[in-house]
């Protein structure tokens, strides 16, 4: 079974890296694929994919079962993640049980996705709920299954839906950015981030 889990990273920080190791925890024989995106030039951080993508690289480092995966870097253009399913589908084999996560809020702007309605014929959805509040699914998830138990994914390669309750670690990358600009000592991230940060003077001149 493989278990993605994408996002920016931008940057990487406590909260990511918990939602991360409870994947691990809920999918125990699956490898966890952390999927850093490409930023649409109109969204460009300040940030390069490099630094991004080192600090998300060692925020995962020393947990086995968690992968930094740069199948989105490496292809040029819009992260799609119809493209995305479609090459890791062709890398795996038709059987392979691929585990797409996503966030509530995600999950609500879904229909405007390039091709949502390709997703469930490539992979199941599981959908990361994190205040564990009761989530009103999009008519185009109509076409999964619905299920309650997280280990039925690994019965067959796509189609089922489920939810998963997650920790809430109330940060978010957003507010990293914020912090640093404001040059507070103390961010909710790994100490080893933290320091990258600091030595690359990376976001500084955040607004
Ligand atoms: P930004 O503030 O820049 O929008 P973010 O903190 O929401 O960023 P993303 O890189 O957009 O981070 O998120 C990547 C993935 O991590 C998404 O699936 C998102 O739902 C999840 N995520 C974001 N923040 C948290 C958090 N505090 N705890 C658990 N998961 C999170």
């Amino acid at each position: 079974m493989q278990v993605l889990f994408g996002g920016t990273f931008d940057p990487v920080h406590n909260g990511h890296v918990v939602m991360a190791e409870s994947l691990a925890q809920a999918f125990p024989s699956a490898t966890v694929h952390v999927i850093p995106n490409r930023q649409p030039p109109h969204r460009m951080s300040q940030v390069s994919s490099e630094h991004r993508l080192a600090m998300l690289t060692m925020a995962m480092e020393r947990m086995p079962q968690i992968t930094v995966n740069t199948i989105e870097l490496d292809r040029d253009g819009p992260s799609y993640t119809v493209d995305t399913l479609r090459s890791l589908r062709e890398q795996f084999g038709a059987d392979e049980s691929l585990v797409l996560c996503l966030g509530a809020d995600a999950v609500q702007v879904i229909d405007q996705w390039y091709q949502p309605e390709m997703l469930a014929g490539l992979s199941h959805l599981c959908i990361l709920n994190r205040a564990n509040q009761p989530i009103e699914l999009p008519h185009i998830l109509g076409a999964y299954q619905l299920t309650e138990d997280v280990s039925d994914f690994s019965k067959k390669a796509s189609g089922l839906l489920a939810r998963l309750a997650t920790p809430n670690i109330p940060v978010s990358s957003t507010e990293v950015r914020s912090l640093i600009a404001k040059q507070e000592s103390t961010l909710p991230v790994p100490p080893k981030i933290a320091d990258y940060i600091g030595r690359h003077h990376l976001y500084q001149d955040t607004e």
